[in-house]
Parts: structure tokens; sequence; C-alpha cells
């Protein structure tokens, strides 16, 4: 009796012991049927494709934070779940050409070069025409033009024969006409183009995220051909091909452009696991919820870029909540970090990292998801089983062999490491959040499964992910983050290969 009440009273224990420290314990986080929720949601038409700083971005943030609360996960600015940062945008709110009076119309006569602009009110009595309005080594349409202070018209584009010369020479420059207007001193540069009228644009026009200008650039407008032949008094449009002479002319000329700036607000949502006892040092599971939200009413669902990383980063931490619950917890902290901004630029991986909340020398890596629930169109139907594998070789030898060895002992996914290759025409590795980190000296994997066809598309949408391929690629990232929070020591950073890193 005695021995059989010891077997009946341990047997449970020991059980839950073996399985829970155990990472395979916890693949139930990874099932399909949590796959598609989170999806579903990210991907849903209420998140209108999650552009940064809009309410779909918002919403999506709100999605995460409840769902990083819900695991009990720590907040991972220290006072809340999001770390809040600034964009701007500009947006005209006047636009008004007069030429000897009378008025020309934005959009069907003339478009200003909103970004890195600025308000301005401008009254001239003469112009000059500049031709093609280049200065180099090739061609100077300023000589003999004294054009300081004054507004300067020119062609756009270019003679025929100039940009194979320029291509040779190494001279070509988009900015070429407005730098040289600006270097001989104009106050503004007018350009002639043919794509007129232009409809108003419905889409508001891009983010930036440094309100601080280091530089000035001269006010550029662009013009329709007819308008520009009414000011060259030469109705038949004759300039057109280049052979106009260079001169200045006289006309009053008002200018009056007012701008406004937009301070908006985006985030980045913070969860972590506090480890045990190594705690101050850290493991980043990254992905970014952001997409390119919505053209006029047309919605970029993103479901794979990059929905389906935020959803696995959602079920990584579901999975190492739940083995902490257990008493298996991770040693080290894992902090989830859910970027936004990703598609502008990189913004809020660039943002964390230099206002991050531990020092990056105490983050053994950062494994980054971005993009895991498709087949890029290169790969055959039977050779669907993979992951494209990138940068785990940059900064430390130690972090390949580890991602293997997860991958050989649970998941067996074929490892694809095309994207390595340092002449990578499509510079994978320097195209997703990872990459901030890399620059820091902080040991990197990106997680990413190619480019398909609805690549940045509107169809790309959750009904088309691969949900058993998206649990595997997940696990993955599980297991090898399982093995990175919990071994003896921090990843070295003995590599150099990488061409900014900072650390070693
Ligand atoms: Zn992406």
């Amino acid at each position: 009796m005695r021995i059989f009440l010891i077997l009946f009273l341990f047997f449970p224990i020991i059980s839950v012991l073996a399985q829970s420290s155990d990472p395979t314990f916890y693949e139930g986080a990874f099932s399909d049927a949590v796959l598609k929720k989170h999806l579903y949601t990210l991907a849903s038409p209420e998140m209108e494709g999650r552009k940064t700083a809009t309410p779909g971005q918002q919403k999506a943030a709100a999605y995460i934070e409840n769902h990083f609360r819900s695991l009990d996960l720590r907040p991972g600015t220290g006072e809340g779940y999001q770390m809040f940062y600034p964009v701007y945008r500009d947006s005209m709110i006047k636009m008004n050409i007069e030429v000897n009076g009378k008025s020309y119309q934005p959009f069907t006569d003339f478009e200003v070069n909103v970004p890195g602009n600025f308000s301005t009110t401008m009254l001239g009595r003469e112009w000059i025409y500049a031709g093609y309005g280049f200065s180099d080594s090739l061609r100077d349409d300023y000589i003999g033009l004294d054009v300081r202070g004054k507004i300067v018209m020119v062609l756009g584009g270019e003679p025929p024969e100039l940009l194979q010369q320029q291509l040779k020479a190494g001279l070509f420059n988009p900015f070429a006409k407005r730098e040289a207007a600006q270097a001989h001193g104009a106050a503004a540069l007018i350009v002639i183009q043919k794509d007129f009228p232009r409809m108003a644009p419905s889409n508001p026009g891009p983010l930036y995220k440094n309100a601080f200008k280091d530089r000035i650039r001269i006010f550029t407008i662009d013009i329709s051909e007819k308008m520009a032949g009414e000011m060259l008094n030469d109705p038949a449009g004759n300039f057109s091909d280049g052979h106009a002479q260079p001169k200045p002319l006289s006309a009053d000329i008002l200018l009056d452009f007012k701008k406004e700036i937009l301070t908006l607000q985006s985030s980045n949502v913070l969860g972590y696991i506090e480890g045990s006892d190594l705690k101050d040092q850290w493991l980043v599971i990254s992905a970014h919820y952001d997409h390119l939200g919505k053209r006029d009413s047309i919605i970029y669902f993103g479901a794979d870029d990059d929905g389906s990383g935020t959803t696995a980063l959602l079920t990584l931490a579901s999975a190492f909540a739940k083995a902490k619950a257990d008493g298996h917890g991770p040693r080290r902290s894992i902090l989830f970090l859910a970027n936004s901004g990703e598609e502008e630029g990189l913004w809020g991986s660039q943002y964390f990292v230099s206002h991050s909340t531990m020092p990056l020398k105490n983050v053994t890596a950062d494994l980054n998801i971005d993009m895991i629930g498709r087949i890029d169109s290169q790969k055959k139907p039977d050779s669907v089983n993979y992951v494209y594998i990138v940068g785990d070789n940059k900064i430390s030898s130690e972090l390949h062999p580890i991602n293997e060895a997860a991958n050989n002992k649970f998941v067996h996914l074929n490892l694809d490491y095309l994207f390595n290759d340092p002449k990578d025409p499509e510079r994978i590795y320097y195209r997703s959040d990872h990459y901030n980190f890399a620059k820091e000296g902080v040991p990197i994997i990106f997680y990413f499964d190619g480019i398909h066809k609805d690549y940045h598309k509107p169809t790309d949408t959750p009904d088309r992910i691969n949900y058993d391929i998206l649990s595997k690629r997940a696990q993955l990232v599980f297991y090898t983050a399982w093995e990175l929070a919990n071994r003896p020591k921090l990843l070295k950073r003995d590599l150099h290969d990488h061409d900014n890193t900072k650390g070693k």
C-alpha cells in the first residue's frame, strides 16, 4: 500500500516537471486556431492596413498591448506597454501663383514640391529662363546669367544625348537642376513638366521622422507646359524642344505658399518576461506591426508583411508566459518588441535602440521575424518546407550553430542561407528592423520567407497564408529563443563581418 501511495502521489508531479522543462510542452501556443485568430484580427479591414501614425496602427497597438497584459507581461517601458515617438507630415494650406495678375490653379497648372519646403511669399519683377538648368562639366545652361535672388524657370528632363553622357561620366543626379539653381543663388526654381494637369492627390503626403532640417532646399515648383507657354509668351510651345535661348524676362510674379507641419504620434509595443538568475541580460524578439495602410479606399492588409511576424511574436509571448507560470521561465529576461515605422524606413526599431530600456551590450541577440507565412515564388511546390535565415553569421560565431541545432532537434525545416551572400542584389540583410540592432553590434537572426507575388500588394491577405509553415517557422524561433534565454553565457561578439558593427 505504501509504495502504491507514494507512486500515486508522485506520478503527477514528476510528469508535470518532465513535461514543462521540455520546451515541446509549449507547442500548443502555435496551433492553427491561435495563429488564425491573431492574424485575421491584425489583417482585418478594421485595422486599415496599420499604417504608422494612423488610427489603424493605433488599433493594432491596442490589440498587442491587450495580449501582453492578458499574459501578465511586464510593461516594456517601465511605465507602460507603448513607447511613443513623434512623426511629421507636411500639408500645404495655401498655394497661389500669379503672373501679371493672372492666377494659376494648383494641380491643374502647377504643383509644389511639399516635403522639405517652407512657407514663403515671394514677389518678383524679373525672372530667368535657364534652358535645361544644368550646370556641370558636360553642360552649363547658366553661362552669362545672373540669377541671384531671382526666380528661375527650366525645362524638365534632359536633351536625348545628355543622359547617356551623364551616366557615362558618373554625373547623373536626379537633383542636378535643383542643386544647380541653389548653387547659383536662385530664390526659387520652376520646372516645366509634361505630365499636367495632375489629379489632386487624395492621399496625404509622406511621413518623415525628423522635424529638424539640417539644410534649407530651394523652393521648387512644377508647372504645366501651357502655363510655361504663357509665361514665355510662346503659346505654341516651341520652347519644349530645348532650343529656346536662356534669357531674363520681365513679369510681375507672386509665389505664395503656406505649409503646416503636423506632428503625429506612433508607438512600439513592448512587454517582457523577467528572467530568473540572469534577469539583467536580455533576449529581444521583434516583429513590425505597421504596414502600408490605404491608398484611396484600397486597403493593404499586410497579412504576411508583417502580420505573420507579429502573430508569431504574440504566440511566442504566450508560450514563454506559460512556461514561466509553470515555474520554467527563462533565465534571461525576454523582451517582446512590436515595432511600428518599419515600412517608413525602420523608424520604430531605430527609436528603440537609441532609447533602449536596457544597455544593448546586455542583449544577447535580436531574433527578428518579418514575413514568415508565405512561399517564395522562386521555390518549387515540393520545397516549401523552408525558411530563409539571414544575418546569423555576421556578429557571433555561436548563433548559427544554435539555430541549426534547434532546427535539427525540433522543427526540421530546410534552412536557406541564400540572402547571407554579401553580393545579394536585394540587400535583404539591410531591410528590416534587426539591422538597427546589428549596427549596434547585437547578434541577430532575421527569419524571412522571401518575395512573393502579393508582396506590398492589397492581395497580401490572411486567407493566402500557409498556417502549417507559419507555425513551424514560429516554433524554430521559439526553440532558438529558449536556448538563447537559458544558456549559461551571452553570445560572444567575435565576428566583424558586419560593416557597421560598433561593438564586439
Ligand atoms: Zn516587413
